[in-house]
């Protein structure tokens, strides 16, 4: 028999349930399929630097996978449509048996997987799918009645309760094979018509591939910093988080291994009040994808509540490009921006700083910023992502209530107090002490400065935003 594993966001060997499967059977060749679509990304506005990073772990894959005798085939097509008779084709000609893949939870992937499936079966070729990037499946965290939870803190409660009565498991790297049944495609040392917009080099040393990477970085914040996270985490100077995300969009490391190695470690040292806290991050990460699943017209830019789409959002362009640009004159807000455009991701506790005040201070339309969001993360997913931009902008399940505005200089002074981040992005601001970094135009603008001054009134954008909530409630 010849078994193939579409590979998707799991670009990994250990504890992967499809191949793992597709290797049950000794006497079965085992070719694994990745499948390189740049327009449909393109069109779901995929960051450059999220596709080289899954390219650069392909080279790594595809080494990890000849140590089992598993060639790695890498199949191009412009998107999901042209994907599926490719596919169906190549398992014709290479006379595949069996189809492994994992199961997607985004409205076109779903699609797509239909009609994998559909061509799969009229060609009598047998098809697997498996549950693999939520550490409990969409659509098995259920209230009372069988309805998908829209609030997280009960979600919480049932996930951890069906944990605690089934704990998860991992599944080894599958044994060597025999024989490969086809040769591995030879991959280009760049993603194929990709350019990412960040210093040569800098993503290479910031997000290293491989699974010993994502497995190096895990042990480090699980002994070293995962104790303290709960105290830490807020602090975007300090390396407090685990920086894990991009391994998860791409699969390189899964879930279920940081929850494994979290409960290992709380097991084997007392006080790690920290990895609780750590691992309701992972819960937000299932509870995101468990929304996708039931409310499908998240995927379809639509907000959760519906009747916040009445909202009067401010078209001004001018404002958005300085958001965009790190120029707004909050330096917090345009360090954060700058650390996204420059290295491909921002601290959490800044994306709900930039996310809420692209919303609520210029008032402007949260699927921008979302879009632009993704257009730049190396971590972009569209579940996680969707869900922080709804939160912020009060538009979601279990959002922000739209009443709760942050403001941006106390949200400096207290998640940068030393001004430390600021400086490392904000350059023109470098100079300047802890104290006047904040607001550096707080006693009238400063020419010497070259830093803007603030494009918005904060006090008073505050109000117009509380007035157009509440003539929205009012209405509704
Ligand atoms: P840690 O603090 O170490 O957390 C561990 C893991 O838990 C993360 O890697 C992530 O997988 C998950 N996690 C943590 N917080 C959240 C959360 N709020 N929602 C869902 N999962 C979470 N995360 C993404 O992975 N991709 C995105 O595109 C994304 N966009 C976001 C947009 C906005 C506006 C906001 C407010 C948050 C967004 N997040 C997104 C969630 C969060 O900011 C990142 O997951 C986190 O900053 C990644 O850093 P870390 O790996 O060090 O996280």
């Amino acid at each position: 028999p010849h078994h193939l594993v579409c590979l998707r966001n799991d670009l990994r060997v250990a504890d992967h349930p499809a191949l793992h499967a597709a290797c049950a059977d000794p006497t079965a060749q085992v070719t694994a399929l990745y499948a390189y679509t740049p327009e449909q990304w393109q069109q779901h506005d995929v960051a450059a630097v999220r596709i080289d990073f899954e390219w650069r772990q392909l080279q790594s894959l595809v080494t990890d996978l000849a140590e089992l005798n598993i060639a790695l085939v890498v199949l191009a097509a412009d998107d999901y449509t042209s994907l599926v008779p490719k596919l169906l084709d190549w398992c014709q000609t290479h006379k595949v048996s069996s189809v492994f893949a994992h199961e997607a939870y985004e409205i076109n992937e779903r699609a797509r997987d239909n009609a994998i499936r559909d061509g799969l079966s009229e060609l009598g070729i047998e098809a697997q799918w498996f549950h693999d990037s939520c550490i409990i499946a969409p659509g098995r965290v259920l209230t009372g009645d069988g309805r998908v939870y829209t609030v997280f803190t009960p979600f919480k409660r049932n996930w951890l309760m069906q944990l605690a009565e089934h704990p998860v498991r991992l599944l080894p790297v599958p044994e060597k094979r025999t024989a490969c049944a086809v040769a591995s495609s030879q991959l280009s040392a760049r993603a194929p018509s990709i350019t990412v917009p960040i210093a040569d080099g800098l993503v290479q040393t910031l997000w290293p591939v491989g699974e010993a990477e994502a497995h190096a970085r895990l042990a480090q914040f699980i002994e070293e910093d995962g104790g303290r996270y709960h105290e830490r985490r807020d602090l975007p100077a300090i390396n407090g988080t685990s920086t894990l995300s991009p391994y998860f969009a791409a699969g390189v490391i899964s879930a279920r291994q940081c929850l494994y190695r979290a409960e290992q470690h709380k097991h084997h040292h007392a006080g790690q009040q920290g990895l609780d806290t750590w691992i309701s991050e992972l819960c937000w990460r299932d509870f995101y994808k468990h929304i996708l699943l039931g409310f499908p017209h998240v995927c379809r830019h639509q907000a959760f509540k519906r009747e916040t789409d009445k909202l009067p959002w401010s078209h001004n362009e001018a404002n958005f490009q300085a958001w965009c640009e790190g120029r707004t004159g909050f330096p917090i807000v345009d360090a954060a921006m700058r650390q996204l455009n420059e290295t491909g991701w921002m601290h959490n506790r800044l994306r709900m700083i930039t996310a809420m005040f692209l919303t609520k201070d210029l008032f402007i339309d949260w699927r921008l910023g979302e879009r632009y969001f993704m257009q730049h993360l190396i971590d972009g997913d569209l579940s996680a992502n969707n869900g922080g931009w709804q939160w912020s902008a009060s538009t979601g399940n279990d959002a922000a209530p739209y009443f709760r505005i942050f403001n941006p200089f106390l949200q400096s002074k207290k998640c940068d107090p030393d001004g430390e981040f600021i400086r490392r992005f904000v350059p023109e601001l470098a100079h300047l002490d802890a104290k006047r970094i904040h607001e550096p135009h707080a006693k009238g603008v400063d020419v010497r400065l070259k830093y803007p001054k603030p494009i918005v009134d904060h006090a008073l954008a505050r109000l117009d935003t509380l007035a157009y909530f509440k003539a929205l409630n009012a209405a509704s």
